[in-house]
């Protein structure tokens, strides 16, 4: 076996005591509490990549590597010596393991296996923060070195290509990325697995499983996201949607004791979880970009014990007996005593009859970094004038060569904060065209041209590659199966905005009135965006998600 030794640690300038910490002996103590202490032997294989059960340990003599096995050669990652431990976030989320964990030298360690390690972090502050500091730490290491169990091959011209790039992204797992159009030896790897150019993307997990353009569900499913949760039980809360306010619920839920299932159907954060950078949310002056406040927030609830399915898309409320029944595609049904509904809501799109051709090759809806990046140094659209589109133009215009905003209406006063309108107009990179839309696209494998309308009627054409909608939005209902009320743009009605006649048409069984959140469905909540009346920001989702559970505790007491 070759050994292509990079040890991460040693590529790393600086945070290597916080991602790699030393224990203090009264520390591994306190773990060796949860554990069992046995011999480890030069050689021996504890972990194996694709194992499911994954234990934590701590050295407390001899020295343990973690390698990453890749065909007959191996990388290795880190050595840990005494009072070190192994371990990333996969192990709070139960999903199976990534590196393969191997004795380098022969000694003794404790092992504590996944529960006992939750119950540390829940109940040991110090530990919790020094463990899951590291863990988190290690994570963003592992994907920026592309040091996981994926490898995705692709081309950038494709929209598949980024529709996997962004889910594997957003799920925060690290991937190695293979560009047919530029990586000289990818020939090597496309005769190895029998891959032609036209079945990209392709996965491959753990150097096995080969993965034709596979459907988000089908890599999940491959790389074990959801293997570790039990669907078969009735749960105190069934929550939809994990953005911003599915995501508070169940760090509310999940540390006040709830059993919490989460669905979602891509991946954690939502809307936010696309944004560039959040500048309005308390505690962060100088902004979190959506991925990582959806990261923490994520993790966060994993480690109170919150259970995240992931690629699970709710296809259908049932609401004719308790417990409630989810049906999630793919005929898999989830028992909640209470739903809190936290679907969002996604933007509008303009009525142009080959949008969806190109869409994730020229057409996007979130202004990311990987966005930014695909159109550096090029002319680009955003269309909309709230706040997003206000952020997405401020952010792109750092990166590209001018960014255009277009507007239906005669400004943006109505619509923007007056922060992001001083902003647009104070930048030299940016346009604002009022009474503009586009009228169509065009190009081949990719969005090469478009032409808008402007204020006089004209139809002026542009060679622009890249468009940004963001352009309001719809509420994700349709799955409710007409067990809640609705208003009259489909958002959910709870609480006091719910009338006489709403509670009547939905026969209230109950002498109370629904509470704040409720809607009419008792025990079945509305939070986010996806609520009539929302304001629609994230420390609002966040706040609504939180609140929501004081009330399910109220309910389940019922
Ligand atoms: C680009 C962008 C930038 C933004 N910037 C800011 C900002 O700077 N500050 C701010 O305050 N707000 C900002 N917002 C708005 C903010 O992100 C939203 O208000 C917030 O995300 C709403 O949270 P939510 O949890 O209610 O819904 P969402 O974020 O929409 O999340 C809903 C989740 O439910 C999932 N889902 C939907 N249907 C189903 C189903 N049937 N089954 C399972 N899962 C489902 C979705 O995949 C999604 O993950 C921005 C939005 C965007 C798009």
């Amino acid at each position: 076996m070759t050994d292509t030794t990079v040890p991460l640690a040693l590529t790393l300038p600086s945070g290597i005591e916080r991602m790699f910490p030393t224990l203090t002996p009264a520390q591994v103590a306190r773990i060796a509490a949860h554990g069992r202490v046995r011999s480890i032997q030069a050689g021996e294989v504890l972990v194996e990549p694709g194992q499911q059960i994954v234990p934590f340990f701590v050295v407390t003599a001899g020295q343990i590597e973690i390698v990453r096995p890749s065909g007959t050669t191996e990388t290795l990652v880190v050595v840990y010596g005494p009072a070190q431990f192994t371990g990333e976030v996969n192990m709070l989320s139960g999903r199976p393991a990534m590196l393969r964990v191997r004795a380098k030298e022969s000694g003794e360690a404790i092992e504590v296996d996944r529960e006992h390690l939750l119950a540390l972090v829940q109940t040991d502050n110090e530990l919790s923060e020094l463990i899951m500091r590291a863990f988190i730490l290690r994570r963003v290491e592992l994907i920026a070195h592309g040091l996981g169990d994926v490898v995705l091959v692709g081309s950038n011209h494709c929209a598949g290509t980024l529709r996997v790039k962004e889910f594997l992204t957003r799920n925060g797992h690290p991937y190695l990325y293979i560009d047919l159009d530029r990586d000289a030896d990818v020939q090597d790897l496309l005769d190895r697995f029998r891959i032609t150019a036209t079945d990209v993307p392709v996965v491959i997990c753990r150097g096995e499983v080969v993965l034709r353009n596979p459907t988000n569900q089908q890599i999940a499913n491959c790389l074990g996201f959801n293997e570790a949760i039990d669907q078969t039980h009735i749960h105190d809360v069934v929550i939809v949607g994990a953005g911003p306010a599915g995501l508070a619920a169940a760090v509310y839920g999940a540390s006040e004791g709830l059993d919490v299932l989460v669905l979602e159907t891509k991946a954690p954060g939502g809307q936010a979880g696309s944004s560039s950078k959040i500048e309005n949310y308390l505690g962060f002056p100088t902004g979190i970009s959506g991925q990582a406040l959806a990261g923490r927030a994520y993790t966060q609830a994993q480690k109170f014990g919150a259970q995240v399915m992931i690629a699970q898309r709710a296809g259908r409320l049932d609401c004719e007996r308790l417990p409630y029944a989810v049906e999630v595609d793919g005929n898999v049904r989830v028992l909640g005593r209470t739903v809190i509904i936290a679907t969002g809501a996604a933007y509008r799109k303009p009525a142009i009859d080959n949008l969806s051709r190109f869409e994730n090759v020229g057409v996007y809806y979130a202004a990311t970094f990987m966005e930014a990046q695909l159109c550096r140094g090029e002319e680009v659209v955003v269309v909309g004038g709230g706040n997003s589109a206000g952020q997405a133009a401020v952010f792109l215009a750092q990166t590209a060569k001018c960014v255009h905003i277009l507007v239906r209406t005669a400004g943006l006063a109505e619509s923007m904060s007056r922060y992001l309108i001083r902003r647009i107009e104070e930048n030299p990179g940016i346009v604002l065209r009022v009474k503009t839309e586009i009228v169509a696209f065009e190009g081949t494998d990719h969005l090469e041209r478009m032409r808008w309308r402007d204020e006089t009627g004209n139809i002026e054409a542009r060679d622009i590659r890249h468009v940004f909608l963001m352009t309001g939005a719809v509420p994700a209902t349709r799955w409710l199966n007409g067990c809640v009320a609705l208003d009259g743009k489909n958002f959910i009605k709870t609480g006091p905005d719910l009338s006489e006649d709403d509670l009547v048409a939905a026969r209230w069984p109950l002498p109370r009135a629904p509470y704040l959140l409720e809607t009419s469905l008792p025990g079945v909540f509305a939070v986010g965006d996806v609520r009539g009346g929302n304001i629609k920001r994230v420390a609002s989702a966040v706040g609504e998600g939180s609140i929501a559970i004081s009330f399910v505790h109220r309910v389940l007491r019922e």
